[in-house]
């Protein structure tokens, strides 16, 4: 009964010779063996029962990054009916293997509940590790937000998009996959870095920018199905595209100067998406690169081995 070791992360590798913002941190060599803890549930209820999955281990297994903005993949216990990370139910597929992942924020515990068809439920707490983020503290004041009417009558429905093509599920199975790279080049910008104005948070930089030069092509990380491909360009992210890959995981690709997919078209790893541009508000050519699980903001580094 027990859990796969941790995957080394390798990332202080990938960012040699990179001009970039220091290394923050390096995820853990390898994590403490998860000891599943079985409980009886007190008063099983009767359920809309979903197919159990079949024969399979005794408690959870899984492996990935430990760590805020971090993620695992794993098997389900043989019988699981339902299983859930914290609130968010699990995606499970014909063999009980899933996809879950922990917030840029998330606490430092947190726990995989599976509920069997006979009613018990296996619980598996995991200790999320806390990252040390590159916070900037900045002697100003926080230029004052809210937008104009105006903007904010362009701005809706391009977030309503933004959500709907986020929240679009599909069958895709990219979530199994080992990342790659969707381009190499200088590291411009790191998930989770952040400016603090006088004592108040500004919003933390939600993605990785990869700054290899305008009009260098860029690919798809993982298989997955475009659920946006934003030909007339977002306010901020210009040419934008979504690509879901199932199981509540998805990546974002903004600033494109070109873009050469459609919506619901399925791509593969490593199929050409668009072309590396500085559309909507950049400040010069990159790609950026966000991943997100449901509501869970993800650092894309610790998807990717060295950069190639
Ligand atoms: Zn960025």
């Amino acid at each position: 009964m027990i859990a796969f070791r941790a995957m080394a992360v390798g990332a202080a590798v990938l960012l040699a010779g990179c001009a970039v913002v220091p290394q923050v941190e390096q995820a853990p060599e390898s994590v403490e063996v998860v000891q599943p803890v079985a409980t009886q549930a007190p008063a099983p209820a009767p359920a809309p029962t979903p197919t159990p999955t079949p024969t399979g281990p005794g408690t959870f297994l899984f492996n990935g990054e430990l760590t805020q903005g971090g993620w695992i993949r794993g098997q389900a216990p043989g019988g699981t009916v339902t299983a859930r990370l914290g609130d968010q139910e699990l995606a499970l597929d014909d063999e009980g293997r899933f996809f879950a992942a922990f917030d840029r924020d998330a606490g430092g515990s947190a726990e995989l509940v599976a509920r069997l068809e006979d009613g018990r439920e296996i619980r598996s707490p995991i200790t999320v590790s806390p990252r040390a983020w590159d916070i900037e503290h900045i002697n100003a004041a926080r230029r004052p937000g809210g937008s104009s009417e105006a903007f904010m009558r362009r701005r809706q429905p391009e977030l309503d998009a933004i959500w709907d093509a986020r929240t679009a599920n599909s069958d895709s199975d990219g979530w199994q996959q080992d990342f790659i790279w969707p381009v190499t080049g200088r590291i411009s910008g790191r998930f989770g870095s952040q400016r603090v104005y006088r004592g108040e948070p500004g919003s933390y930089h939600s993605g990785l920018d990869i700054a290899p030069g305008a009009g260098v092509p860029f690919v798809a990380p993982a298989d997955g199905v475009v659920t946006l491909a934003a030909y007339d360009p977002f306010s901020l992210e210009g040419h934008l595209i979504i690509i879901d890959h199932g199981a509540g995981l998805n990546s974002a690709f903004l600033h494109a100067s070109q873009i050469f997919v459609t919506e619901g078209q399925r791509v593969e790893q490593g199929d050409r998406l668009g072309l590396i541009g500085a559309t909507g508000r950049a400040t010069g050519p990159h790609l950026h690169w966000s991943i997100k699980w449901h509501l869970a903001r993800l650092d894309p580094l610790l998807f990717l081995g060295p950069m190639p």
